[in-house]
């Protein structure tokens, strides 16, 4: 049998710290590696897939849309791609999109709109406001805008215009905020940054202090839209609208696309100012639409609410167990289990034997993010087998 792994090692940038699993197949929330082993699925290809794996929307849309039409330029109309942006405008807040390939991508074009209002608007003001312990993406501003050090330091110096300050503290974007400032751009939930859920209070606070200082709210959904969190954006929960915000991940449901949505006010690109070669082009758009149009038909949000708060409990009930769990945190299907020692690269390998894939976010702290159409029979097979890895721990 070949050997992928050794293969890998010879021929691909050593950038991932990969478990030592080879997947070839996925149906569901479940995968199988190269040996035929199973496993339940609880990382969804990092918050991507959606509604699982090979969904059959999702599959029989993107064959649909092979068979027809896979790839023109953006200097053509086409319709996957329009029926898309009208989706997500009639079912947010928003009144235009513009379609690109990842997340990172989405959050460049969402500052470079902030840039353009600081300049339309703003006397220039080119500043963007983001927190420390963030995660906005991999391009160098994108790496500038993440405040961890760790992804910052070996790309240093990096380009400017970003400021980091503490999350969940009005306070520090107020003392942050000056004459240069354009934008405030955070996460309604830090995804990587380990599952971190902000005072209840701060998005509410972040938009009233934008309102008064004339700048523009960016929220980076990357994570927490499409669902993740019990409603199709995490905004939706919070009393407040952002003017600017970026999805990707589950958007797909497995195709890489993202999007960047705006408000008439902060839509201020004009013709020839954005763009991307891929950007929404018919066969991701397909895929999007597809998986888009599945989740708002089926009310998948209602559906995370009750799986998610079944998940919860489980996992609540497991802290009660082990006295080195110290919390338990999350919303919808997103959530983080932090322990009082870095054993996560353990426990994922543990679990990784047993049949379980989970994410190790933090050395201390492991993150839950099953496909949205988990069942709670589902989630039981994942609490027995965590449960039995947490066992060998105690
Ligand atoms: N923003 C958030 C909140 C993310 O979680 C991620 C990826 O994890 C990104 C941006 C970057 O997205 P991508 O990896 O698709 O470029």
């Amino acid at each position: 049998m070949t050997n992928w792994q050794e293969l890998e090692k010879k021929y691909y940038f050593q950038v991932v710290k990969r478990l030592p699993v080879t997947l070839v197949r996925g149906q569901g929330a479940r995968v199988w590696d190269d040996t035929g082993k199973e496993y339940l699925d609880f990382t969804a290809g990092w918050a991507v897939n959606s509604l699982g794996h090979c969904h059959p929307v999702v599959a029989q849309a993107l064959a649909d849309q092979a068979n027809t039409l896979i790839h023109t330029s953006n200097q053509f109309y086409t319709v996957p791609q329009i029926r898309l942006a009208q989706l997500l405008v009639e079912n947010s807040c928003f009144d235009k999109v513009f379609l690109c390939n990842s997340g990172t991508e989405a959050n460049e074009g969402a500052v470079k709109l902030a840039r353009k209002y600081g300049k339309l608007h703003r006397k220039g003001a080119f500043e963007v406001i983001t927190t420390f312990n963030s995660f906005h993406g991999r391009t160098l501003a994108m790496v500038a805008a993440t405040g961890q050090r760790k992804f910052q330091q070996p790309y240093i110096p990096l380009p400017s215009g970003f400021v980091n300050v503490e999350y969940s503290s009005i306070e520090a974007i107020e003392k942050a905020t000056t004459s240069q400032t354009c934008a405030v751009m955070v996460e309604p939930i830090q995804g990587e940054g380990g599952v971190i859920v902000p005072a209840e209070d701060y998005l509410k606070k972040v938009r009233a202090w934008c309102d008064q200082k004339g700048l523009l709210l960016i929220l980076d959904e990357i994570q927490t839209g499409i669902g993740r969190t019990g409603t199709l954006f995490a905004y939706q929960q919070s009393g407040i609208e952002p003017d600017i915000m970026t999805l990707a991940k589950g958007l797909g449901g497995g195709v890489p696309i993202g999007a960047v949505l705006a408000t008439n006010k902060s839509a201020v690109f004009e013709l020839g100012e954005h763009g991307s070669t891929y950007g929404g082009n018919p066969l991701a758009s397909a895929a999007a639409l597809a998986t888009l149009k599945f989740i708002l038909e089926n009310d998948v949000s209602a559906k995370v609410r009750q799986v998610g708060q079944y998940l919860a409990s489980k996992l609540e009930e497991m802290k009660s167990k082990f006295d080195f769990i110290v919390e338990v945190r999350g919303r919808g299907l997103l959530w983080a289990m932090e322990f009082n020692r870095e054993i996560a690269d353990s426990l994922v390998s543990a679990c990784q034997e047993r049949g379980l894939l989970v994410n190790g976010v933090k050395p201390n702290a492991l993150r839950f993010m099953p496909p949205l159409i988990i069942s709670e029979a589902e989630v039981d097979q994942a609490k027995e087998i965590l449960q039995e890895a947490l066992a060998s721990f105690s």
